[in-house]
């Protein structure tokens, strides 16, 4: 029987093969994909889930983070035939379906009405669709419904949205350009899918066709320079391995240093030169004096002149109606313990997201003890890939995520998109002054 040890009040360890990565935890330092491997290997994987609560606490002590919002996939119809996909339909075939201008605008405005905050709208790429379908969708919503924020559109889409307005030459500015009118139409922020895996021999196993993880990155590197922030995921548990998950969260985290290192500099946030690759990396999960336990600033405030990846959003791959039914998909701890590592090693992003469609709500209660914070929301139509299988109604309510992050021993905080608090009476919202009173994030509270 290995000793047991606890590194710190809680954190009981198993496996001596994780203490020099609890005194990194401890300390606040970037961890190695070497860490990330013996995270995935130890049979502690509770020690992984402790040590994962720590960093959570530091960010957010206890508060579980939820919105209310409206899913809206426009169409599945799509070009593409990515095998993992479970949700594309070509035209003409049963199920496909495209929704028109007017009857999205509907589906937003009685969101709204209902109280939502943001509509997250995606859809497949459409063949036939113009690029002024996209922006006079935008446009339509954002004049009926002018308080929802709308986060909208993939980074597949996104190309896919270059190309078909005749900018696909065009690189880097030609996709500045396509999110420019995009945010002029009312684009408010970009929803982090298709990431996929960031690994070449994945994508040309299972979404050949679709954009490789440089592109998405470009995407989100534009939209990020146009002041808009941005999610990140992480779909896996098919074709890829656990190396190529780590590699993938480590792009994501060194993107993330580059976008954050300048305004790091002007606030005297530490920026480590203790990461593997020698450059300073900007860590937000170390002790207070890494990071001062609030959230980050909007863009354009207090020096921060870009937008950033706000919440990474580990995706469990479901393989049924997809054409990978072979595969497994991952399992409830497989789940977990992704979720617990994706906290540990994107030290530089704010938040970490259970999303409860694909997680289950009861997993995500989990999920909030080992490292996440968002919940995501109450999402009342998703057809893109869920427990239950695709084409079913899927919402819960505000209660039932109060009462699942409270059952947790959470304190649950109704956010909009770009995580502002938000005061609400019925179905009227308004944003809470966070400089009057910030949250209490205290690692003291349980
Ligand atoms: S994953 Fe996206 S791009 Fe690929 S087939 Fe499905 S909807 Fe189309």
């Amino acid at each position: 029987m290995p000793e047991v040890v606890e590194t710190a009040p809680g954190i009981r360890i198993q496996d001596p093969a994780l203490h020099p990565i609890a005194e990194k935890v401890l300390d606040g330092r970037r961890l190695s994909l070497e860490d990330g491997n013996v995270l995935y290997r130890t049979p502690d994987i509770h020690a992984v889930c402790r040590l994962a609560d720590v960093v959570r606490r530091r960010l957010h002590g206890r508060l579980a983070y939820y919105n209310i919002n409206r899913h809206i996939n426009y169409s599945n119809v799509c070009a593409l035939s990515c095998s993992f996909c479970a949700f594309h339909r070509k035209r003409g075939q049963e199920g496909a379906y495209e929704m028109t201008v007017e009857e999205v605008r509907d589906a937003a405005v009685g969101a709204a009405e209902a109280g939502a905050t943001e509509i997250h709208l995606v859809g497949g790429l459409h063949p036939w669709f113009k690029f002024d379908h996209y922006t006079t969708m935008l446009s339509t919503i954002r004049e009926a419904a002018p308080s929802l924020h709308l986060k909208a559109f993939t980074a597949v889409e996104i190309v896919h949205l270059q190309r078909i307005s005749k900018r696909g030459r065009d690189g880097l500015a030609g996709t500045m350009a396509v999110l420019a009118d995009l945010h002029e139409a009312g684009l408010g922020s970009l929803p982090g899918g298709g990431a996929e895996v960031f690994d070449d021999r994945a994508h040309d196993t299972a979404w050949r066709g679709k954009i490789r993880g440089d592109q998405w990155l470009d995407v989100h590197r534009a939209a990020h320079e146009l002041g808009l922030n941005s999610n990140a995921t992480m779909l896996y548990g098919h074709v890829e391995g656990r190396r190529e998950r780590l590699v993938h969260m480590d792009l994501l985290r060194r993107q993330q240093d580059h976008t954050l290192r300048n305004w790091a500099g002007t606030q005297g946030i530490a920026t480590r030169p203790d990461t593997p690759d020698g450059e300073a990396g900007v860590l937000l999960t170390g002790p207070s004096d890494a990071y001062p336990g609030e959230r980050l600033p909007m863009p354009g405030q207090a020096g921060l002149d870009t937008g950033y990846f706000q919440t990474i959003i580990p995706l469990p791959f479901f393989p049924d109606e997809s054409g990978l039914e072979r595969l497994p998909g991952p399992t409830g701890m497989e789940n977990l313990r992704t979720l617990a590592i994706a906290r540990l090693m994107l030290d530089n992003i704010p938040h970490a997201k259970t999303f409860w469609i694909m997680q289950t709500l009861g997993m995500s209660q989990l999920m909030l003890d080992a490292g996440a914070d968002d919940l995501d929301g109450t999402v009342v139509w998703y057809d893109i890939t869920h427990v239950g299988g695709s084409g079913t109604h899927q919402e819960t309510t505000s209660n039932d995520l109060r009462r699942a992050a409270i059952e947790a021993g959470c304190i649950p905080v109704e956010r909009d998109t770009l995580y502002r608090r938000v005061k609400r009476n019925g179905a009227d919202w308004s944003l809470v002054d966070d400089s009057a009173a910030p949250p209490d994030v205290s690692p003291s509270i349980t």
